[in-house]
């Protein structure tokens, strides 16, 4: 019996978890639930799951949400607090840890499980994107077994040998990797149309439910820049290693190509709960409730390159993957404060792309060495991006471009 610790359990993520999590009641046992704000969902949640214990990230709604707990009869501990989620990530009985916050709030509990050597299922990517050298060094030091969410790193994981290397390419053969994305809502809406897409567009993803800030990136391909980086330091990539194609129908969802001309691809359903199971029973497998893939009514597979006019984020997040640590950090800072500005009306779509781009031209190069730099960065990056949009609102100006 493995207990499991879900971080960010409300989110698209964290239910598609406890669905699998439910369907093997021999297998798992839900330590702690964790969520930000939506508490009646974690209430549901843990009468569903009866955790040891519950956390909220805001101290300001513990009263509250011990007072909800007791009065549904639950007596599982209710805690709040980044501390918190630390100590339900790295607590002495946890074996598992599902990582699925969204964004850089993921980053101190996911760095806790990796410091106290758990089983870590990586969703939250921006853990590696902003502290990738550490995050590893982390989890190495403290023998954590790293297991990639993300379909597309977990598809990767699934086609490498099981002997891989980390970084080792050319020793297990492989001339390069493949990392598929669907081009998300706007794949063939008119490039002049795209700076009056809303959020509600923006989010209607044709293939995959997912929480709306993932969803936008997706729109704007910032996902698969975010996820470029999270590869290079999940198997020690160097960006001439990895190759992004488009495949709308996301039923690939990345390949490993292999100097003998193999290519081996996996597939599936576009549906979370196959990388979640693979990497909640790894090395076993289990059922996770995601309909077989039925090949006879499967229309045309087809690839296709991004067009760098369409999803200038790519480039950009391909670019600050080559320029280092500092330019990762800002640029999914950035990204975090351009798509909530989004979001929330303030900025059109293309302007996302535009303030990302001139708040990694103001930020300069340094060296991250802790978290504490890690985290002055990602301030610093936030600061520098309100500052832009503010201007943006104020003016429509953006201003000079890097692409
Ligand atoms: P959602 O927005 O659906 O859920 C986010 C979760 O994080 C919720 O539980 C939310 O709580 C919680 N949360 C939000 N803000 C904070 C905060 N400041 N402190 C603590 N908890 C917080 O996101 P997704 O499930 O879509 O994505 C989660 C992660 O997984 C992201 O990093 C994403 O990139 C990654 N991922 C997601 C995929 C998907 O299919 N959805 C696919 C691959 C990766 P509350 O509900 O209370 O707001």
């Amino acid at each position: 019996m493995q207990k499991v610790t879900i971080l960010g359990a409300t989110g698209s993520i964290g239910q598609s978890t406890i669905d699998v999590i439910l369907r093997h009641p021999d297998m798992f046992k839900v330590f702690a639930l964790t969520a930000n704000r939506n508490i009646d969902l974690l209430l549901q949640q843990a009468q569903l799951c009866q955790p040891e214990y519950v956390v909220v990230s805001d101290p300001k709604l513990l009263l509250h949400v011990k007072d909800v707990f007791s009065k549904n009869a639950l007596n599982c501990e209710v805690l709040a607090g980044c501390d918190a989620l630390e100590q339900v990530s790295s607590d002495a009985e946890v074996d598992v840890v599902m990582a699925a916050i969204v964004g850089a709030a993921g980053l101190l509990p996911t760095l806790a499980a990796a410091k106290a050597g758990k089983k870590v299922l990586l969703a939250n990517k921006e853990s590696l994107v902003m502290s990738g050298d550490l995050f590893i060094q982390t989890a190495n030091k403290n023998n954590a077994q790293l297991l990639p969410i993300d379909s597309e790193h977990n598809a990767i994981f699934q086609c490498l040998p099981t002997d891989f290397t980390y970084g080792d390419l050319e020793g297990s053969g492989i001339s390069n990797i493949i990392l598929t994305g669907s081009g998300g809502p706007f794949l063939s809406t008119p490039l002049d149309e795209l700076q009056h897409m809303g959020p509600e567009q923006a989010c209607a993803h044709p293939n995959w439910n997912m929480g709306r800030k993932i969803s936008v990136d997706s729109a704007t391909m910032m996902n698969k820049g975010l996820e470029f980086i999270e590869a290079r330091w999940l198997f020690g990539l160097q960006s001439k290693d990895i190759q992004v194609v488009l495949h709308p129908q996301s039923i690939i969802h990345s390949m490993v190509q292999y100097v003998d001309g193999s290519v081996l691809a996996q597939m599936g359903n576009p549906d979370m709960r196959t990388p979640i199971a693979h990497a909640l029973a790894y090395p076993q497998r289990i059922q996770s409730g995601v309909a077989a893939l039925d090949f006879k009514k499967l229309a045309d597979f087809s690839f296709t390159e991004p067009s760098q006019a369409r999803y200038p984020n790519l480039e950009l997040a391909i670019q600050a993957s080559n320029a280092g640590q500092y330019a990762t950090t800002s640029l999914n800072a950035a990204n975090e404060v351009s798509v909530a500005k989004f979001l929330n009306g303030e900025i059109g779509f293309t302007q996302i792309a535009e303030a990302n781009d001139e708040c990694l031209q103001q930020i300069s190069s340094h060296k991250l060495t802790s978290v504490d730099d890690v985290i002055a960065c990602d301030q610093q990056a936030r600061a520098v991006t309100c500052n832009i949009i503010k201007r943006i609102k104020t003016t429509g100006m953006v201003g000079a471009k890097n692409v």
